[in-house]
């Protein structure tokens, strides 16, 4: 045979993919080439770096083989996940894989952001990807707005009294602890009152009349104070409100305004006109003191204002005793 058309044999080792062909044989040096570039290209147990000694010195091949090897181990890099591997060569193709790698880690600090509460972000690569990116946080903003307005309402529905809408005794202790934690003001006045006679709107004109005026007497009282003041149902016909910043004097007269507005409202019930009165029980309290628990506290001052208001009862009803 002869050295024309000798066979390449196959490497030895993993050293080299190609045999030395004879220097002046043309078509097995480019058959040597072609089968190197390959093995780089395809083969994945193909680990020696190193340019076969009968093929060095070819024109542009050792920067055709190095950017072959850069692309092979920067492919492999980018399929296991290796956001960080980084390799000096360029050209299109590596060039294409960092931009790759690159659009992957900005995803990466925006997936980020969006695990952090931040749904602004949006992708504008990677095309279907990026609408269905898009898409996914925008989803998650709504269903997180949606979450939160409805334990919103939940918390708010909690706090409500079911009958006359205003606050309950729950949302009374949670914002008058508010008060006394937070905003601690120099003085501040309690008023509890209750309706005068209540048991007798149900005995005679029945629950659905008893209903009726404690809505209608809710809504007055609850109406009547100003924004920071607290107003609630304690229970039954008996109502609590907290005036934050206000000293007895002032308390007092309050209260003498509700009882006499209460006394001028009217319930028109199955034909019949109804009026309504109720007393009053006020008392003023300090700061809270340090170390005293806030329930132990409210419940005194609540305590001083209810036995204002049994005074009040016991004096004849529909009036201000503090
Ligand atoms: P006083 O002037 O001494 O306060 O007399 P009163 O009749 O108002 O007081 P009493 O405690 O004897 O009666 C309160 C009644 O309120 C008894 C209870 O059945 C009624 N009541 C409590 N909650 C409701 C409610 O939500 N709706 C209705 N219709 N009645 C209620
Ligand atoms: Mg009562
Ligand atoms: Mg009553």
């Amino acid at each position: 045979m002869d050295g024309m058309h000798a066979p390449l044999q196959a490497p030895a080792a993993q050293t080299s993919a190609v045999p030395d062909p004879q220097p002046a044989d043309g078509t097995a040096l480019a058959a040597a080439v072609v089968e190197h570039l390959l093995q780089v290209a395809v083969s994945p147990r193909f680990k020696d770096e190193t340019t076969p000694e009968a093929l060095r010195g070819i024109k542009n091949f050792e920067q055709l083989l190095a950017i072959t090897w850069a692309t092979r181990k920067m492919t492999l890099a980018l399929s296991k996940g290796d956001l960080e591997y980084y390799t000096p060569e360029k050209g299109i193709i590596i060039g294409a894989l960092k931009a790759f790698q690159s659009n992957l880690k900005h995803l990466t600090w925006q997936t980020q952001r969006i695990a952090g509460g931040d749904y602004s972000h949006k992708v504008s690569f990677l095309g279907e990807f990026s609408e269905a990116f898009n898409y996914m946080a925008v989803q998650l903003a709504q269903r997180i707005t949606l979450l939160k307005s409805t334990s919103e309402e939940y918390k708010n529905l909690s706090y409500r009294d079911a009958l006359t809408g205003i606050y309950n005794r729950k949302a009374f202790m949670h914002f008058a602890e508010e008060v006394f934690t937070t905003l601690k003001p120099e003085v501040s006045t309690l008023i509890i009152t209750d309706i005068d006679k209540f048991k007798a709107f149900n005995d005679v004109h029945g629950h659905l009349c008893g209903d009726e005026v404690l809505k209608l007497f809710a809504d007055y009282i609850a109406h009547a104070l100003r924004p920071g003041d607290i107003c609630s149902r304690y229970g039954g016909e008996e109502f609590l409100m907290l005036l934050p910043g206000m000293p007895l004097s002032v308390g007092l007269s309050i209260g003498e305004r509700l009882r006499a507005g209460v006394e001028k409202l009217r319930l028109n019930f199955a034909g019949k006109e109804l009026q309504i009165t109720a007393s009053f029980g006020v008392c003023e309290t300090s700061p809270m003191p340090e170390g005293v628990p806030f329930d132990e506290f409210i419940r005194a001052g609540i305590g001083r204002a209810d036995a204002n208001l049994y005074k009040a009862k016991e004096s004849g009803r529909n009036r201000v005793v503090g």
